[in-house]
C-alpha cells in the first residue's frame, strides 16, 4: 500500500516520506479499513516535531480517518465488511475514567498515528471495536466530524455559551468549528485571527472578527496555546471562563497567577472527545447546521499540507485523499 511515513522528527519534507509498504492483514479482533479521507490535525504537526516521547519513528501518522471496512479478523462480525466507518481513539473501556464515561481520558488510551500506524495511508488496521459505522455524510465532510467538530461538541459541553459573549482565539482547523457551533448554541461569537481569508469566510458565517478594542468576554476559548494564552486571560471579563483546547506549538506558556486571582477566572481544559461526540458532530453536518470547511490534498502531498497549515494558509481541515 501507499502511505506517508514519519521517518524522523523535523521539517515536513525531511520527516514525512511517501513510501510503499505491505498491505496490512487483520489479526484476531481487528478490522482493515480502506481509507477514503484522512484529516491532518494540528496535533500531527506537534507529533512530527517530536514533542511526544511515546512516538517512535518510523510510524504512519494520522488519527482522523473515514473509509470502508474491507476485511476482519477472527472473532469479528463479518457484517462489518463493506460498511463505511470512522475510526476513534483506542481505549480499554475498563479503567476508572472509562467507567465514568470519560473514555477521552482513558489511562490506557492509544492514538492512531502515534504508538501504532495511522490514517495517512491506503489501509489501516485497528481493533474492530473502534470502527464506528455511519451513513449519510460524504467521507471528506465526515473527516471534519472525526476530530475538529467533535472537539467543538465536547468543549461546548463544558461551558454553556447561550446568550454569552464568546471569543474564539485562533481560526485554525478546530477554531472555525467551535465558532460555528457556539453560534448554533446561541452565543454572540467573535474570532481573533490574523488571516484575511479566514476572516472573510467566518464573517460569511455570521461570526464577528475581534478588533483590538474588543475585550471583557464572558468566555474565551483558546485553540492556539502558548503564543496566545496570556492575552486570552486578559481578554476575559472578571469571573469569566477560559477554556484551553489547543497547544499548536507544543511549547510552555507563562501566566501570572495574579491574572487568575484578581479577575477570579475559571480555567478549564477540554481534552478531545468520545466516539459519541463524533456521532453528534455528524448529525450537525447532516442537518446543515455547520458548514464543512476543508481543503483537499492528495496523500503524497501531506508534507505540503503540513507546511500550509504551519503558515496558517489552510481554511478549515486539510484532508488527505489516498
Ligand atoms: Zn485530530
Ligand atoms: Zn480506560
Amino acid at each position: 500500500m501507499r502511505a506517508i511515513q514519519l521517518v524522523k522528527f523535523g521539517e515536513p519534507r525531511e520527516a514525512l516520506k511517501y513510501v510503499e509498504l505491505q498491505d496490512p492483514t487483520p489479526g484476531p479482533g481487528e478490522a482493515v479499513v480502506k481509507i477514503e479521507a484522512a484529516g491532518v490535525c494540528g496535533r500531527d504537526l506537534v507529533v512530527r516535531k517530536g514533542a511526544f516521547p511515546h512516538v517512535k519513528p518510523p510510524v504512519i501518522p494520522g488519527h482522523e480517518g473515514v473509509g470502508r471496512v474491507i476485511d476482519v479478523g477472527a472473532g469479528v462480525e463479518k457484517d462489518l465488511v463493506g460498511m463505511r466507518v470512522f475510526l476513534s481513539a483506542i481505549y480499554d473501556g475498563t479503567c476508572d475514567y472509562c467507567r465514568r464515561g470519560l473514555e477521552n481520558l482513558c489511562r490506557n488510551a492509544e492514538l492512531l498515528g502515534e504508538s501504532r500506524n495511522g490514517t495517512y495511508a491506503e489501509y489501516v488496521v485497528i481493533p474492530a471495536r473502534f470502527v464506528h459505522p455511519f451513513h449519510g455524510v460524504d467521507p471528506k465532510v465526515a473527516v471534519v466530524a472525526t476530530c475538529p467538530l467533535a472537539t467543538a461538541v465536547y468543549a461546548l459541553r463544558q461551558v454553556d455559551v447561550e446568550g454569552k459573549r464568546v471569543l474564539i482565539v485562533g481560526a485554525g482547523g478546530t477554531g472555525v468549528y467551535i465558532a460555528q457551533l457556539a453560534r448554533v448554541r446561541g452565543a454572540e461569537v467573535y474570532v481573533s485571527t490574523r488571516s484575511v481569508e479566514k476572516a472573510k469566510v467566518l464573517k460569511e458565517l455570521g461570526v464577528k472578527i475581534a478588533e483590538d478594542r474588543d475585550k471583557d468576554f464572558d468566555i474565551v476559548i483558546d485553540t492556539v496555546g502558548s503564543p496566545t494564552l496570556e492575552k486570552s486571560f486578559k481578554l476575559a471579563k472578571r469571573a469569566g471562563t477560559i477554556v484551553v483546547i489547543g497547544n499548536v506549538t507544543g511549547e510552555r506558556a507563562s501566566i501570572s497567577p495574579a491574572l487568575i486571582i484578581l479577575r477570579q477566572l475559571k480555567v478549564l481544559g477540554s481534552m478531545a472527545f468520545r466516539p459519541w461526540d463524533i456521532y453528534e458532530a455528524l448529525d450537525l453536518l447532516k442537518r446543515g447546521l455547520i458548514k464543512p470547511l476543508y481543503t483537499e490534498y492528495r496523500l503524497e502531498n501531506a508534507p505540503k499540507a503540513h507546511e500550509d497549515m504551519e503558515r496558517g494558509a489552510v481554511v478549515g481541515r486539510a484532508v488527505l485523499i489516498p
